[in-house]
């Protein structure tokens, strides 16, 4: 039972339902980074139900379609591995041209430092955003 996304989440936690939750991933390079983690403890996609199959689809392009526009991001990125912790979850970041690692994929070389005003302009965007999201996702997925 040492597996961290099924420990409770509370000061990091966005949403959640009876199936998935939204988690604020507080990366320092990242902005505007968040997970989707299944509440049931799966490694694989083909391990959910059809309906939250489905359901993991709307809430990821919910979330997509929400950071697109409230923050104007270059590129959004999604990911899921689950090599280090094998609880399903996807990553969700999204990417401007001037942060820290674009165009290379958050895990890959860093290619430049943002300043941190910025950082924190985006910061203070993004949990605007979430709030907002908070609210959209219970009205879509109770
Ligand atoms: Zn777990």
């Amino acid at each position: 039972m040492s597996c961290p996304l099924c420990q409770t989440q509370a000061s990091n936690e966005i949403w959640r339902n009876n199936h998935f939750y939204v988690i604020d991933a507080k990366d320092p390079l990242f902005p505007c980074f968040l997970r989707v983690v299944s509440c049931r403890h799966i490694a694989e996609m083909s391990q959910l139900t059809t309906d939250e199959r489905n359901e993991l689809w709307e809430i990821l392009n919910t979330i997509e379609v929400q950071l697109i526009e409230k923050l104007h991001p270059r590129k959004i990125n999604l990911a899921q591995f689950g090599n280090m912790v094998p609880h399903l979850h996807w990553h969700i970041i999204a990417r401007w041209e001037d942060d820290s690692h674009f165009p290379e994929c958050p895990w890959g070389p860093k290619q430049r430092s943002m300043p941190n005003a910025l950082f924190n302009k985006r910061k203070t965007q993004t949990e605007e955003t979430f709030k907002h999201l908070a609210t959209l996702l219970t009205e879509k997925f109770a």
